[in-house]
């Protein structure tokens, strides 16, 4: 097995390789396992037990209380229609299960408490879905993480999205290029196939700038040659990038690859996750903070997500 095909399946394996004694806080038997390639692996700083991405990533024992208003479905994903792989919350776009794994499992996942199966004949399904809706203009395809999933059914995903002219976009929610950046020349095929028939938009997610070395950069410049868009959403997380400084550097580094930050979200609130929550006091003054160290096209827009509402939720000052 090469190093680029080593996946930390154990917390112990992973303190191992960063020289990190264990501690009571490190959980073994997590509910949410533990998943983390060596790419990733690699942009977490040896011999810091604190560092900003192995707080993404290694469980704790923080994830077993049970807080107030913690719940496992927060974003009201059950009642949008998961089951059939295909999901429409808002007006114009539709949403697909197009992947049933993750290459990281991020300790702050909304998703954390939910099983994410992919339909097996998803792109039938989408032909259906789009023949009888015939005014959908963007299909977001989301997961677990769509480029996890065979290249070949990436492919027919949009084969069958392709078919309709009501299509414009497809846009792909994905950490591969951060976690696994090795594993974007696979989908380059199909990029390159449909780069004049779709704008092609990838959103990363983003949280640290620490994220963006290694072989990232190059990943997302060969994505870009192709005329890909890249957009980057991340999540605000106590610990992780709860500081102007920390989230201005993310801002300049994502722009520096070519990457534009458009939403930082509030944390979602799925139980196990409510170690990472940042008040909204302290997130408004981050987006002070950020405002005066960054041009404006360089600060997202601080944002919640409320179950059943039509959009995200801007979040600002009275
Ligand atoms: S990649 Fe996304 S869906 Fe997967 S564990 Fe991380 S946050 Fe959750």
């Amino acid at each position: 097995m090469s190093d680029f095909s080593k996946v930390f399946l154990r917390k112990n394996e992973l303190l191992d390789y960063l020289g990190l004694e264990d501690s009571k806080i490190y959980d073994s038997e997590p509910d949410f396992a533990m998943r983390v390639p060596f790419s990733y692996a690699q942009k977490i700083k040896k011999n810091d037990a604190n560092d900003p991405l192995l707080r993404q990533v290694i469980p704790t024992v923080l994830e077993h209380e049970v807080h107030e208003g913690f719940c496992d479905d927060p974003v009201g994903d059950g009642s949008a229609g998961r089951d059939s792989g295909i999901e429409q919350k808002y007006e114009g776009r539709i949403l697909l299960i197009a992947g049933s794994a993750c290459s990281v499992k991020c300790r702050y996942c909304f998703r954390r408490n939910e099983t994410c199966t992919m339909p097996s004949d998803l792109p039938e399904r989408l032909a259906r879905y789009l023949a009888e809706k015939g005014s959908i203009r963007e299909v977001i395809l989301s997961g677990g993480d769509p480029l996890m999933t065979q290249p070949a059914m990436v492919d027919q995903i949009f084969e069958s999205a392709a078919k309709y002219d009501s299509v414009k976009t497809i846009r792909i929610h994905t950490r591969v290029p951060l976690t696994e950046p090795e594993r974007i020349k696979l989908y380059m095929p199909t990029f390159e196939k449909f780069n004049r028939r779709f704008n092609e938009v990838i959103v990363l997610h983003t949280n640290h700038a620490n994220e963006l070395g290694g072989e990232t950069p190059e990943a997302i410049a060969m994505c870009r040659a192709t005329g890909i868009h890249f957009l980057n959403q991340s999540v605000l997380l106590k610990g992780v990038n709860d500081s102007a400084e920390t989230l201005a550097k993310l801002s300049e580094k994502l722009f520096d690859c070519g990457v534009l930050p458009y939403y930082l979200h509030q944390l979602d609130h799925a139980n196990g996750v409510a170690h990472f929550e940042v008040s909204d006091e302290k997130a408004l003054q981050i987006m002070e903070g950020l405002r005066r160290k960054l041009p404006g096209y360089l600060v997202p827009r601080l944002v919640r997500e409320i179950a059943g509402q039509p959009s995200k939720t801007p979040i600002e000052n009275n």
